[in-house]
């Protein structure tokens, strides 16, 4: 048994995989890395770009300047999270809004997007030690990842955390607006041609309707410990 793991954790919008992924990526001292805020990157890019907008996606455009987008994770001891930058802006709550959160799927669905994303998640992880949240962590960008994790929960649930997580920032969208879009990707998600989102054969389904986070880690710690101890 490797001594660091590689947990990769997918599921629908909006159902606390960051949190839960951050916390335990915290537990055990591990990397906790956010693919969904790379897909987001991209997106603002495109979006400042004008490279995607009502009239659709200028993929040429996207693919002339791939390269040029650099992607970091920095970490902000005050606020105790790894923020994202682009080419050295820190764009953190930029991607969180929702006219990226509108976009992603398009963008997410360029073949060319998504190897790239995926050859720089791999190098993140190469070392071990991570943990992985996202919707094809477990089925294409780790498949041998040493824990897997389906995570679920109902749509009005992830809507009304979404929702407080937003009030939380001081940004006030109509709650049925942030429901339609969750619906939305979680469909957009699901049916692209390339890597969609589904559950790996070998995940672990967890459905956190009713499980605060606490409730979620001690879950999880049984689930480590169970594989640490080769069953
Ligand atoms: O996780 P989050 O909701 O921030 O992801 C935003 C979008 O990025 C998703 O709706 C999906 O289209 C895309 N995504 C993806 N593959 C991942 C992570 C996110 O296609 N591994």
């Amino acid at each position: 048994m490797k001594n660091k793991l590689i947990i990769a954790i997918d599921g629908y919008s909006s159902c606390g995989k960051s949190t839960f992924a951050r916390a335990i990526a915290e537990e055990l001292n591990y990397i906790y890395i956010d693919s969904g805020a790379m897909y987001r990157t991209v997106t603002l890019y495109c979006m400042r770009r004008n490279f995607i907008g009502n009239g659709g996606v200028n993929t040429e455009g996207i693919l002339s300047e791939l390269n040029d987008i650099n992607i970091d994770f920095v970490y902000n001891s005050d606020t105790n999270i790894y923020e994202t930058f682009l080419n050295s802006e820190n764009v953190e709550t930029e991607i969180r809004s929702m006219e990226v959160s509108a976009h992603v799927s398009r963008i997410s669905q360029v073949p060319e997007v998504r190897s790239r994303l995926v050859e720089l998640q791999r190098e993140i992880g190469a070392s071990r030690g991570i943990v992985m949240d996202g919707r094809d962590i477990g089925t294409v960008v780790f498949p041998d990842a040493d824990i897997k994790i389906f995570m679920t929960a109902t749509a009005d649930i992830r809507a009304k955390r979404r929702f407080d997580e937003l009030k939380e920032k001081g940004i006030l969208i109509d709650f049925e607006e942030i429901k339609r879009n969750i619906i939305a990707r979680d469909i957009a998600d699901e049916n692209r041609d390339i890597s969609p989102l589904r559950r790996a054969d070998d995940a672990v389904i967890l459905d956190n309707s009713r499980m605060n986070v606490g409730e979620q880690m001690s879950w999880v710690k049984k689930l480590i410990e169970k594989k640490r101890d080769g069953c």
